[in-house]
């Protein structure tokens, strides 16, 4: 094993960028293959966003989370079955603090200490320098820094005058201290539906500003998480068929479009539906008034945007405060632009949305947001990072490159969707889709956010069945050399 008290010089180590669920799955990965590594954080613990006592965390306190405890953990250490099946941030707190100890990760972990920026000179030697000051090289890099490093905001929220106050999802806390007021989300995702129904819970007024519908699913169906639900045989549901499907979520919680919301754009199945047990309800109690796309803001800070069912035509209101709920935006500022391309939409240029292309020494962990949790994409990604840094460690060492790394490399050149899979592993039929829609937040992710659009440079949202087909395949590649 890795003794993290013998001095092995750093630019023998992988330097792991971010402590957060990625982070630890990639540090618990290359421990067990012996890769020696340091992780830093600009926290003062590991957790990344889910550490509710941090200032800089998108996750409030009072919110649950949308995917269950069983889609929620590592699969080498199971949620503690006292905890309830949607956890607090604070109880997915612990139990991350658990997983790292658990492990021994902390003696690895360098806390409240930030990447400034990360340079190659040339493959496996790595410029880094860190917020204290200090400049290292490392032999590889492994970015974890998440997806809310980089709030995004409407072109339009330049023009809003100083009077109107504004927020971005990011900096939501809770509704104290808007009592009296009017409140303006905007956002058609998880987010956006999230601080609708807490700012509905003491502001005088909020509206709920959605350029795109939604699905909107209760976190359980018949008496089961939805996502628990939707990944077995999905009698529960009522059969595989979509019809039923929409019938039995239709049934359980009612359409949006019937309460007022704009019509979901897609069918339940391929939608990236939003998870909520009360939203629904507070738009037909009128506590939350549904609002169109905005298009226009005024002088006075007025703004103008599209009503929704029969409240046809523009309409105009006047907020106390703004929440923008409209998504992050893809990327590093911490990496050179040039080490890490943009595709013609905008897209990060990564192999499974994770590996660098042409190069074997940077992995960017979980820049994709998917329905349902992020954990199983996140091990996948990371578990195919060490195999490869252990494999490239080897091969620097004087070993042979092995077939498994030439046949990741052949594979990492070209098109992901060229990945084969097993017959039926993708779950790209009904059931899997199913599976997916459940257990969703928006797309990646509670997610964040309304749909991301190609070109627009937001995190973008991939089909979790598909992308987990293709981690696996690719991670079999080097299970079965090992
Ligand atoms: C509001 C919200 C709700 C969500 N709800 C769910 C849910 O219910 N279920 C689910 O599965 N997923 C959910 N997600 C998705 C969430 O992103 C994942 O659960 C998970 O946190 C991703 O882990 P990560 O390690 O990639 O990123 P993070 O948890 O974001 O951790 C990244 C870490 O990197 C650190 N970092 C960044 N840059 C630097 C730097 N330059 N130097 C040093 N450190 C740095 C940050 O400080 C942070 O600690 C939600 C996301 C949001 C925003």
């Amino acid at each position: 094993m890795t003794d993290p008290h013998v001095q092995i010089p750093t630019r023998e180590k992988v330097l792991i960028i971010g402590a957060g669920p990625a982070g630890l799955a990639a540090a618990a990965a290359l421990k067990a293959l012996e890769v020696p590594f340091d992780m830093v954080d600009r926290a003062r613990h590991v957790g990344g966003i889910w550490d509710p006592e941090r200032e800089d965390t998108p996750v409030w306190p009072a919110m649950d989370m949308v995917s269950s405890r069983e889609f929620t953990q590592f699969e080498d250490m199971l949620q503690p079955v006292s905890f309830p099946e949607y956890l607090s941030p604070g109880q997915m707190a612990k139990y991350l603090r658990a997983y790292a100890a658990h492990h021994g990760l902390t003696d690895h972990f360098r806390p409240r200490l930030a990447v400034r920026s990360a340079r190659p000179f040339e493959e496996g030697v790595w410029q880094v320098e860190f917020s204290s000051g200090h400049i290292a090289v490392y032999r590889a890099v492994i970015s974890a820094h998440g997806i809310s490093e980089r709030p995004h905001r409407p072109d339009w929220a330049a023009e809003l005058p100083s009077s109107v106050r504004v927020l971005h999802a990011k900096d939501w806390t809770g509704p104290d201290g808007l009592e009296g007021q009017r409140v303006l989300v905007v956002g058609s995702g998880q987010s956006a539906a999230d601080i609708s129904v807490d700012a509905a819970r003491r502001a005088l007024e909020v509206r709920w500003s959605m350029r795109t519908g939604h699905w909107v699913v209760p976190r359980r169906i018949a008496g089961v998480p939805g996502d628990v639900a939707a990944s077995r045989e999905p009698s529960a549901l009522g059969g595989l068929n979509a019809r039923i499907a929409e019938t039995v979520v239709a049934r359980a919680v009612g359409r949006p479009q019937d309460a007022g919301l704009p019509r979901p754009a897609a069918g339940l199945l391929e939608d990236s539906v939003i998870v909520s047990d009360d939203v629904l309800d507070r738009v037909r109690e009128g506590r939350i008034t549904p609002a169109g796309e905005v298009t226009g803001v005024g002088p006075d800070g007025g703004i103008t945007h599209l009503g929704t069912g029969h409240h046809a035509g523009h309409l105009r209101y006047v907020p106390d405060l703004i929440v923008f709920a409209t998504g992050y935006e893809s990327g590093a500022d911490h990496l050179p632009q040039d080490v890490v391309p943009r595709t013609a939409a905008g897209d990060l240029d990564l192999f499974l949305g994770a590996f660098a292309r042409g190069r074997d020494d940077l992995v960017i962990l979980g820049q994709q947001r998917v329905s349902g949790g992020a954990l199983p994409l996140l091990v996948q990604q990371a578990d195919i990072a060490a195999y490869l840094l252990a494999a490239t460690r080897e091969q620097s060492a004087g070993a042979p490159s092995s077939a498994a790394l030439e046949e990741f490399r052949r594979l990492r050149a070209g098109s992901e969707s060229a990945v084969p899979t097993p017959a039926g592993s993708s779950r790209g039929g009904l059931r899997g889709r199913l599976s997916d829609a459940l257990g969703a937040r928006p797309s990646a992710g509670r997610a964040i956010a309304p749909a991301a659009g190609a070109g627009e440079g937001l995190v973008p949202a991939v089909d979790r069945g598909t992308q987990l087909a293709r981690l696996r395949a690719v991670r079999a590649l080097f299970d079965d050399a090992a």
